[in-house]
């Protein structure tokens, strides 16, 4: 395989020389973090006044960690550290564990955002001869514009055509072509349904690649999807509080997110002792953006969880590459006192051949014990006048399902495109107990 660098040199910088770079661009961080009065309280807390400070990169875990609660606080411009006329945008979280946060962008901010997804971008082979349909949604979020100026940026036709309506979608692949999308997962695998339901054939579409984030999805999903549209899935991963996408990417080993570590210093840590982890293993991932003035963020609490690879990837770049994210620290489902996150129900459940594309996991209480039910989408095939081969599948997943999560789920089988489709991040759990 020939590997493409949209900055070979960045790309491939020597691990020591990779690491000097960044900590000049830790004590500019923490030179404009000290603007803030949020972050000049915190830091004199423990001694860091100037950016003199910071003497090496080790000196990043005197910084106190920021979390979101942090964020809110700071709203609206609390974090601002530039003056305000030097702002030319906002984007906001997409709130799905609360009240969004607002993150500034001056001009170079914009301009450096952009060259980190071109980066990811171009790190999965596409180039100007490509048509991008941008499938996500526009807007606050992120992925909208992150992507759009990304794909520009390359040289690529974008289309900004945003999440939802997929005959309008199908329509505009066939007319003009598009070679690569962007989407959540969860809308993919809704897109490969439809167009079954539609009548698209596969040979109508110039389709070769899709970038896939905003939310967890498993390795059996990804192939899932790679063999039902038969394109390359590459998996992209970011968060406002990092500017948005083109934190992590995928490039064409396909094995790993290239944390791009000019921009981003990463670390994992136990999410109970706040310690780092010993290399490779899991735990929760925190950031500190190195590139960006208007909104300083140091050492976020991200609750997404992954580890690094500690080998070096085969294309080449030193940058050193995420696990798949598995889930957030917040997303745990405590079932009965079984602590369970909805991502091993989707490995388990996409791995079975006749499991259809979505799915959604209802909690419940019945008197004092939980009560856990995941209801999947299964192809029309299964649902006939004898019932014994959907009762004989049902069960079959059910017992998976225990043997693998420990709780004996209630499944239930449902027709394919029944259950809901959300446009943005999707919603797969349900959660009815009364909060006391
Ligand atoms: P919110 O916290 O409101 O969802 P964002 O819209 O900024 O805010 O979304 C960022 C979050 O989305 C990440 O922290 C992570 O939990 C999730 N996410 C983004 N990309 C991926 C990915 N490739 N795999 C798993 N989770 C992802
Ligand atoms: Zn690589």
């Amino acid at each position: 395989m020939i590997y493409q660098y949209w900055n070979k040199e960045m790309e491939t910088l020597e691990r020591s020389a990779l690491e000097a770079y960044q900590l000049t661009q830790l004590k500019a961080a923490v030179a404009q973090a000290l603007q803030t009065p949020f972050y000049r309280e915190r830091l004199a807390a423990v001694g860091i006044r100037s950016d003199a400070d910071i003497k090496d990169l080790e000196d990043v875990r005197r910084i106190p960690f920021t979390t979101k609660g942090d964020l809110r606080t700071g709203f609206p411009y609390g974090f601002l550290s530039i003056p305000r006329e030097e702002v030319v945008r906002l984007h906001a979280s997409s709130g799905t564990t609360g009240t969004p946060t607002t993150i500034y962008f001056s001009k170079e901010d914009i301009h450096r955002w952009t060259a980190f997804v071109a980066r990811s971008i171009y790190a999965t082979g596409c180039n100007k001869t490509d048509v991008f349909q941008n499938m996500i949604t526009y807007g606050l979020f992120t992925g909208g514009l992150g992507f759009h100026f990304g794909g520009e940026a390359v040289g690529m036709l974008v289309i900004p055509s945003g999440s939802g309506n997929t005959t309008r979608q199908f329509k505009l692949m066939q007319d003009f072509g598009t070679t690569v999308v962007h989407a959540t997962p969860s809308f993919l695998l809704h897109v490969q349904a439809k167009m079954q339901e539609e009548g698209v054939r596969r040979e109508q579409l110039k389709l070769t690649r899709a970038f896939a984030g905003a939310e967890p999805y498993s390795e059996d999903t990804r192939r899932r999807i790679e063999e039902l549209l038969r394109i390359d899935v590459y998996n992209s991963y970011g968060l406002s509080e990092m500017n948005g996408p083109g934190v992590a990417f995928e490039c064409q080993a396909k094995n790993g997110l290239h944390l791009w570590e000019d921009g981003y210093l990463g670390e994992i840590v136990n999410p109970e002792t706040l310690e780092p982890v010993p290399d490779g293993e899991t735990g929760e991932l925190v950031l500190t953006c190195l590139c960006r003035e208007a909104t300083p963020i140091l050492r976020y609490r991200t609750r997404d969880l992954s580890g690094f690879y500690t080998e070096p990837c085969p294309c080449g770049r030193t940058h050193r590459r995420l696990r798949r994210i598995t889930g957030r620290t917040d997303d745990m489902l405590i079932i009965n006192g079984v602590n369970l996150f909805p991502g091993q129900i989707e490995e388990v459940i996409m791995a079975i051949k006749e499991v259809g594309n979505n799915y959604l996991i209802l909690v419940e209480k019945e008197g004092v014990l939980d009560r856990l039910t995941v209801k999947i989408e299964v192809g029309s095939e299964v649902f006939r006048d004898d019932t014994r081969p959907l009762n004989a599948l049902k069960e079959r997943i059910r017992k998976t399902l225990q043997a693998s999560i420990t709780i004996n789920p209630r499944v239930e089988l449902h027709q394919q495109g029944s259950l809901p489709v959300s446009e943005g991040k999707a919603r797969r759990v349900l959660d009815q107990r009364p909060t006391v």
